[in-house]
Order: structure tokens, then C-alpha cells, then sequence
């Protein structure tokens, strides 16, 4: 009989096929096709590294296996499966029985605000994964608007037709684009993944749309295809993808956005879902937004014009007046977001750039601490819950 062995696995139903874990692995154990990302249990030496770079915890699987599932079985996966009864010895074994470096390893890998994520138990159902590589959907650019006036700053506001063909999707979920082209050896280039900013019901109420809010980075190979892009060019698009960081369908939720520059592009949508649907009669929403000024937020313009009722607004500026922080603003909020972190009823998204999560992570646990709770204790209440969803890049 083969020893038993804990074998990596990534959940399918949740892997946003970013690919940052197959660009991370040093030892190349980690590979995709067309539809799934898998890793080689032969080459997979438990480093780790991984583990901290997925921005939905889908990479956090673990089996313990008597024969390691194949990379073909895993390419044929839609769900994972669930853990073998491999009968009464093996599984005292099993998942709790991790030695303990490896323990230490995963342990320093979950630090931070990562973790596996969970949908709000209220969320609707997500579709995922229906357009992948090899069969992408065919959109129809139909708008390209500058967010921006800052010029070294340019960020768009993308509207793509999806036609005729499905493509349900929820409000913080998000697409792949392609690239046109190959890259240096010929390949086909991945997709790039982008949030989408509008709600289900699509950018145009009832119509097939989505839009995409994209920053042209300097040398940004997809970026700028995208940000160049004109009404009427086709777009190979992949997804929808993302089964976690999706919003409560309960009215009475609350939610606590923070975000900075196109990370912003989930909260657009969560707050058009609710302006469209219960409007003010709702749980409240606030959000904490940083940009670099005003002339770089996306969607400043807009924004002034959403009712405080429905959106209560911090927007904060690191480079227009005294420099800020999202979790400065967050900090001095106290009262408020203390009483927020308190409420069972609060969803929290967190969305941007990668470096924000620690800063806003410090922030929540003064906050707590000074209300003699433990952040992380809370954080991981939170998270069983379906209420805290974070997704930096
Ligand atoms: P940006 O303009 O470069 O930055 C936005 C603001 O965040 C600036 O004011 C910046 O300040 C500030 N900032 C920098 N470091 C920070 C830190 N450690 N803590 C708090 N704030 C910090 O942002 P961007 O170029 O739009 O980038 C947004 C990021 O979000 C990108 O990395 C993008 O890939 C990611 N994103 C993720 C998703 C997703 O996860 N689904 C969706 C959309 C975008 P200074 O520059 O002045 O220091």
C-alpha cells in the first residue's frame, strides 16, 4: 500500500486563472490549459510560495491521497473533490496530521489578510469559467471614456457588447481579456484580468454589456491594447471568473468598501446594483477610496453625484494636499468604523494594490484592540462568514 502523502491542489470553482501562482511556483510545478490550472504533485515541493500571491485562496487546497491525482484528472475537473475516506488508520493521518514544517510554512504563508475566501451566505449564484482560452467570447467594444484628467494617468472606462452570446455575470466578478498576438515564443498570449465595474443588469440597464475600468501602465502589453481599443473593435474575452468577492443580496448587509485608483471598479458596481434595486433603504454602504488627487480617482465626476445616504465617502488624496492613506482615513474614522467592525451585518471588501492590505490590516487591529478584540480572531469570523473579501494585485 502506497504511504499516504498530502497533495496541492487548486479548487477550480474558485481559481480566477490569474496565473500569478504558475509565474510564482521556482519550480515550475504548476502549469494550465485551456480550462484549469493544476499542479504536478511530483514536482511540487510544498515551498509555499504560492500560497500568498492567489488573491482568492483557491490555491489553499490540500488532500491527503494514497496516489496523487494526475495533472489529467485535474484538467478534467470542475469542482474539487472532496477529501478520500481512505478508511480508518490513513485518516488519523490525514489532513490535522501535517508535520510540523510544513504546518510553520503554511502558517507564515497565511499571514496577512490572504486567506481562503467565502461568498456572503446572501450572494446569488455565480456562473464561472463558461468562455475559457481555447473558446473565448467575441465582444464588441462600444465606448472607451478617459476617467482621468491627470495626463501621466490614464485610466478608462471600457464598455464591451457581449452580442448575443450569455455571459451572466455578477457584480465583483471579473473577465479575462487576450491580447492579440504571441509572446516571445510564439505563444498565445494569457489573459489579463480585469474587475467589472458594472452591475448584473448590465452598464446599460437590461442591455448585454459590461464594462471594465483599466489603468494604461508604462510597457502594460494588455493595458494598452485595452485602453487604446475603438467603438466597434472585437475583444476576446475569458470568464466570467470569481465565485467569492461577490455582494450580499440581503438589504440589511453592510458594506465596508476600501479600495485605491482601479480597484475601485467592484464598489462601482455594488453601489449601481443597489442604487438600481433597494436604493437608500438599505444596510448603508461607506467607502474608504485612495487615489493619488482627485484628477487621477476614477470616476470622481460620478461619484459626487451619489446620494451620501446610499454611499457614505472617504476620499482620500497621497499626493494633493497632506498625504494620505486609506488607512489613515480609516484610523481616524474610529467611531464609525468601530462600530462597523462590531455589527455582524458588515461585509468587508478590500481592493487595489497589494501594499494597501498590511496598512489597512494595522488599522483594523488598532481599531479592535482599543475595543479589547483581537483583529485577526475577528478577521477570521469574518471571513468563515462570507464577510471579508480582499483582492489586491
Ligand atoms: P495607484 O494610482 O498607483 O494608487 C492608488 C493610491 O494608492 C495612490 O494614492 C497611492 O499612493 C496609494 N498607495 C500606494 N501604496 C499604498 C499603500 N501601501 N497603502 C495604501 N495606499 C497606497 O493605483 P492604480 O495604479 O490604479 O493601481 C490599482 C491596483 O489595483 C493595481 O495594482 C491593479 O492591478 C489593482 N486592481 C486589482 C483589482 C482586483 O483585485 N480585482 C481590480 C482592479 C485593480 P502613492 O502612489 O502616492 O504612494
Amino acid at each position: 500500500m502506497n504511504k499516504p502523502i498530502k497533495q496541492h491542489l487548486i479548487d477550480p470553482e474558485i481559481c480566477i486563472r490569474c496565473y500569478t501562482c504558475e509565474m510564482s511556483c521556482p519550480v515550475g510545478a504548476i502549469e494550465h490549459n485551456d480550462d484549469n490550472v493544476v499542479i504536478n504533485a511530483d514536482s511540487c515541493d510544498l515551498c509555499m510560495a504560492c500560497i500568498p500571491v492567489c488573491p482568492t485562496g483557491s490555491i489553499d487546497e490540500w488532500r491527503v491521497v494514497n496516489k496523487p491525482y494526475s495533472l489529467e484528472s485535474q484538467y478534467e475537473w470542475e469542482e474539487l473533490p472532496e477529501q478520500e475516506d481512505l478508511g480508518q488508520d490513513e485518516a488519523a493521518t490525514g489532513l490535522e496530521a501535517l508535520d510540523d514544517a510544513m504546518a510553520a510554512l503554511l502558517a507564515d504563508a497565511h499571514k496577512g489578510a490572504g486567506g481562503k475566501a467565502k461568498a456572503p451566505a446572501s450572494a446569488a449564484k455565480p456562473t464561472i469559467n463558461m468562455y475559457n482560452l481555447g473558446h473565448p467570447a467575441t465582444a464588441t467594444v462600444q465606448g472607451n471614456f478617459k476617467l482621468t484628467d491627470d495626463p501621466k494617468h490614464d485610466v478608462r472606462h471600457i464598455i464591451l457588447d457581449m452580442g448575443s452570446l450569455p455571459f451572466p455575470i455578477l457584480e465583483g466578478q471579473s473577465v479575462g481579456v487576450i491580447p492579440p498576438g504571441t509572446d516571445t515564443e510564439g505563444k498565445p498570449h494569457l489573459p489579463r484580468l480585469y474587475s467589472v465595474s458594472s452591475p448584473r443588469d448590465g452598464e446599460r440597464p437590461n442591455f448585454n454589456n459590461i464594462s471594465l475600468t483599466v489603468k494604461r501602465e508604462d510597457n502594460g502589453l494588455c493595458s494598452n491594447y485595452v485602453c487604446n481599443l475603438e467603438k466597434g473593435d472585437s475583444v476576446q474575452v475569458t470568464g466570467p471568473f470569481g465565485a467569492t468577492f461577490l455582494m450580499p443580496s440581503d438589504p440589511d448587509a453592510r458594506l465596508l468598501m476600501i479600495c485605491t485608483g482601479t480597484g475601485a471598479a467592484p464598489m462601482r458596481s455594488f453601489t449601481m446594483r443597489r442604487q438600481r434595486t433597494i436604493g437608500e433603504n438599505s444596510g448603508g454602504m461607506t467607502i474608504f477610496f485612495g487615489a493619488r488627487s482627485p484628477e487621477s480617482l476614477p470616476y470622481f465626476g460620478p461619484l459626487s453625484k451619489v446620494p451620501p445616504a446610499l454611499l457614505e465617502q472617504h476620499l482620500v488624496y497621497s499626493r494633493h494636499g497632506e498625504k494620505e492613506y486609506v488607512q489613515d482615513r480609516i484610523l481616524a474614522e474610529y467611531e464609525k468604523v468601530s462600530e462597523l467592525l462590531a455589527d455582524p451585518k458588515t461585509h468587508i471588501y478590500i481592493c487595489g494594490l497589494r501594499g494597501m492590505e498590511e496598512g489597512v490590516d494595522r488599522a483594523f487591529s488598532t481599531i479592535a484592540e482599543s475595543g479589547g478584540e483581537q483583529w485577526a480572531a475577528m478577521r477570521d469570523v469574518m471571513r468563515e462568514d462570507g464577510r471579508y473579501h480582499v483582492e489586491t494585485y
